[in-house]
């Protein structure tokens, strides 16, 4: 009998990914996918899109039928991990059962952001990560309802467009001087901002949530300066908080993050890290980070199935990322950091769709690209490759 035994804790787009890489890479002992959340693996995005605004049920999110996990001998566990034993090489479950190891994978992502802001606790504030957080907002959101969002990022912002689908009168509040301020230009900024107010969204921005207030259930928002808003719920999208602490108590090394090499191994070779809870040295840019999306979800499972199976790969994906809000697809090649020019082809104080590139030291490092796939398509394949690209092919 086989004493191969991959034990993956944390069954979502890491962790299920890993699991079907494994079978792929011929790895023929056993696979365990652990996962706290009930139901089979599913696709988070859609919660704050698709799924949030009624047009997707909760089967469709699945990333897998039932079925495959049956024929691929992958056993579903539906427990959480409490504690890791890297010397026994076993993890123990809240059922109290026991489970033993030869390698180990964390693929534990990620929890919101909580606000500590007083009245943070009153019903009907909500955050997005699960499926069942999704289900509650979306039984909340009842048209005429007004609704504050906390946080004008990028699940602020699909959450705001989806509910003022649902017919909402909605309110985003954003701290920083423009939506989006940590990850585009001030002209993406501009678009989602044109966009949002086009369809009835109020923006707010430099404006800071100093309380919320109600009796039980929360009725306004206090912003800094005394103003008030009224709310019949408030959804607060401020980020997110690496699940670390399972891996940290085992030894693990954690800085920001699980850190894993180019491999997806962490300090301990027999143990590797993937997805949202993991930081790696994304090679196009030479920079340590911890990603949140799915594309590096993916690329760390494909990477870290190699290495459990006794594999080579290493990491070589460009990051990418996309968003949609209302009819409008933005994808994300690239990380724009550091960058010193924009170039932007299209109109985007008129129109739905354009392209603005970022360079540095007249290098394309990153493109967001609105409603234009071709343009995605051929920056995400430039900027991976470095090929030099003349302004005028950009359109400046
Ligand atoms: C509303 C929303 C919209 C998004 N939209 C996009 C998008 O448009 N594009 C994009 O690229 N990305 C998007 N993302 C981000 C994307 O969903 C994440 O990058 C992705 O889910 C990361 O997958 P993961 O498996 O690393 O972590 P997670 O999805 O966080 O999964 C980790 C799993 O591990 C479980 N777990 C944790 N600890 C334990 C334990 N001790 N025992 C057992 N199980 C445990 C958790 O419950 C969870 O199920 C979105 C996220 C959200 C919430």
């Amino acid at each position: 009998m086989s004493t191969d035994r991959a034990v993956i804790i944390g069954a979502s787009h890491a962790g299920a990914a890993l699991a079907a890489h494994l079978r792929r890479e011929k790895w023929s002992g056993d696979v365990v996918l652990i996962g706290d959340e009930k139901t089979l693996p599913y696709q988070r995005p859609p919660l704050s899109k698709a799924y949030l605004a009624g047009t997707s049920a909760l089967d469709a999110l699945a990333i897998r039928g039932a079925d495959f996990y049956d024929k691929q001998s992958i056993e579903l566990v539906d427990a959480a991990v409490t504690a890791v034993d890297r010397q026994a090489r076993t993890v123990t479950l809240d059922t109290g059962v026991m489970q033993s190891y030869s390698t180990l994978a964390f693929c534990t992502g990620a929890r919101t952001r909580r606000l500590t802001t007083p009245g943070a606790d009153l019903a009907g504030i909500y955050y997005l990560r699960t499926a069942a957080d999704s289900a509650s907002l979306r039984s909340a959101a009842v048209p005429g309802k007004r609704v504050v969002v906390v946080g004008g990022g990028y699940i602020g912002l699909e959450t705001a467009a989806s509910l003022s689908k649902l017919g909402l009168e909605v309110t985003v509040v954003e701290a920083a001087d423009r939506v989006l301020e940590r990850i585009t230009a001030p002209v993406v900024s501009a678009f989602f901002t044109r966009i949002h107010r086009e369809s009835g969204v109020v923006i707010r921005t430099g404006a800071l949530v100093e309380e919320f207030r109600g009796d039980t259930q929360v009725r306004e928002v206090v912003l800094a300066g005394g103003e008030t808003l009224p709310a019949d719920l408030v959804v607060v999208g401020v980020g997110i908080v690496p699940n670390t602490e399972l891996a940290e108590a085992a030894g693990i090394t954690v800085d920001n993050g699980i850190v894993i090499d180019d491999r997806a191994r962490t300090n301990d070779p027999d143990v590797i890290a993937a997805g949202d809870c993991a930081s790696y040295e994304i090679p196009r840019y030479e920079r340590r980070l911890r990603l949140e999306c799915v594309a590096a979800a993916n690329e760390h499972a494909k990477v870290a199935a190699s290495t459990m199976a006794g594999g080579s790969a290493t990491m070589s994906a460009l990051p990418w990322f996309w968003s949609d809000q209302y009819d409008l697809k933005l994808q994300i090649a690239g990380l724009n950091t550091g960058y010193d020019e924009v170039i932007i082809n299209g109109d985007p104080e008129r129109d739905r769709d354009f392209t603005c590139y970022y360079l540095r030291e007249s290098e394309l490092i990153a493109a967001d690209c609105v409603n234009r796939p071709r343009d995605f398509m051929t920056s995400k394949k430039a900027i991976a490759e470095r090929s030099p690209v003349e302004r005028a092919e950009l359109g400046g």
